[in-house]
C-alpha cells in the first residue's frame, strides 16, 4: 500500500507550455500511485491541456483560475516583482479540501501534496522520497537563489538552519520545489495557503508556517545532501524568421498544435 501523492501543478499558455507538460507527464508516468492536479491560469480550460492530460495515462484532475490582471507579471516587468502560481496552487488546496474531506471522525486517505512548477526538472527518486511524509518533509533544490543549490542543514537528524544565499531568517527560506506536505496537514488546516501579497520571498513562508515549526521538519535525500529536483527555468523561444514569414503570409500553420 502507497500513499498517494497529490502533485499540484499551475500552468498558462505559451510557445513552450506543450513541451514542459509533456516532459513533466513522462516523469511522473514513473512515478506509481500519483495523481496530478492541473491548475491553468486561464478562464477556461484550454484544448491543448484537456488533449494532453486525456492521452497521458496519468490519474488527474484539471482545473482553472485565472489570475486576476493586477497580479499578474506585465510584459517587461522583472520577474521578481510579483509571485507567479499563487492562485493556481491555492484553488488545487480548494480541491483537495472538498474532494478528499475525511468523513467526521476517520483520519482519512493518506497522502503527500507536493507543488511542481511546469518548468523544473524532477528525479522519479524524489517521489520515493516523498512518499512517508508524516507532516512536512524538506530536501534540497539546484540552481536556484542565485546558488548551485539551496537545502536545510541537518545535524543529528534534524534541520538545524538552512542553506541559502538571501535572508536566511526568512521563517522557511525553501523554494516551493523544495518540500512536500502531508494531505492530513492540509485537510485539518482548512485556511493554510499561499499569500499573493507576501513579500518577496515569503511565499512558501505565507504557507508552512501555520503548518510545521523547523523543528518538525523530516530531512530526506539522505540528510539534504543530494539533488533530486533543479529548478531549470525554459529559455523563451525566438520568434524572428517566424514573424517576418507571417508578415509575407507564408507563417507556419496555425493548425498545427505545438
Ligand atoms: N505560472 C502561471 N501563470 C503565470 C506565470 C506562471 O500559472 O502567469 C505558473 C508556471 O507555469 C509555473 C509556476 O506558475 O508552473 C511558476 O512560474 P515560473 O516558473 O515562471 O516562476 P519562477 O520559476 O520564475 O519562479
Ligand atoms: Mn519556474
Amino acid at each position: 500500500f502507497l500513499p498517494t501523492i497529490f502533485v499540484i501543478t499551475p500552468t498558462y499558455a505559451r510557445l513552450v507550455q506543450k513541451a514542459e507538460l509533456t516532459r513533466l507527464m513522462q516523469t511522473f508516468l514513473h512515478v506509481p500511485q500519483l495523481h496530478w492536479i492541473v491548475v491553468e491560469d486561464s478562464p477556461r480550460k484550454t484544448a491543448l491541456v484537456t488533449d494532453l492530460l486525456k492521452k497521458s495515462g496519468l490519474v488527474y484532475t484539471h482545473l482553472h483560475f485565472l489570475t486576476a490582471k493586477d497580479r499578474k507579471l506585465q510584459e517587461g516587468d522583472p520577474s521578481w516583482l510579483k509571485p507567479r502560481g499563487v492562485e493556481q496552487r491555492n484553488e488545487g488546496l480548494r480541491w483537495l479540501r472538498e474532494d478528499r474531506r475525511a468523513p467526521p471522525g476517520e483520519d482519512g486517505q493518506q497522502g503527500v501534496v507536493y507543488f511542481a512548477d511546469d518548468d523544473n526538472t524532477y528525479s522519479v527518486q524524489l517521489f520515493t522520497e516523498m512518499r512517508n511524509t508524516q507532516r512536512v518533509s524538506v530536501w534540497p533544490v539546484g540552481l536556484v537563489g542565485g546558488m548551485k543549490y539551496e537545502r536545510p542543514v541537518v545535524e543529528g537528524g534534524k534541520v538545524v538552519r538552512f542553506h541559502t544565499g538571501w535572508r536566511p531568517s526568512r521563517p522557511f527560506p525553501m523554494d516551493m520545489a523544495g518540500f512536500a506536505v502531508s494531505l492530513r496537514l492540509v485537510l485539518t488546516n482548512p485556511e493554510a495557503c499561499f499569500d499573493g501579497e507576501a513579500p518577496m520571498g515569503f511565499l512558501e513562508s505565507s504557507f508552512l508556517k501555520g503548518l510545521v515549526t523547523m523543528d518538525e521538519l523530516e530531512p530526506k535525500a539522505d540528510d539534504c545532501t543530494k539533488v533530486l529536483v533543479w529548478h531549470t527555468r525554459t529559455e523563451k523561444p525566438k520568434m524572428k524568421r517566424e514573424d517576418a514569414l507571417q508578415a509575407q503570409g507564408l507563417g507556419s500553420d496555425p493548425a498545427v498544435e505545438v
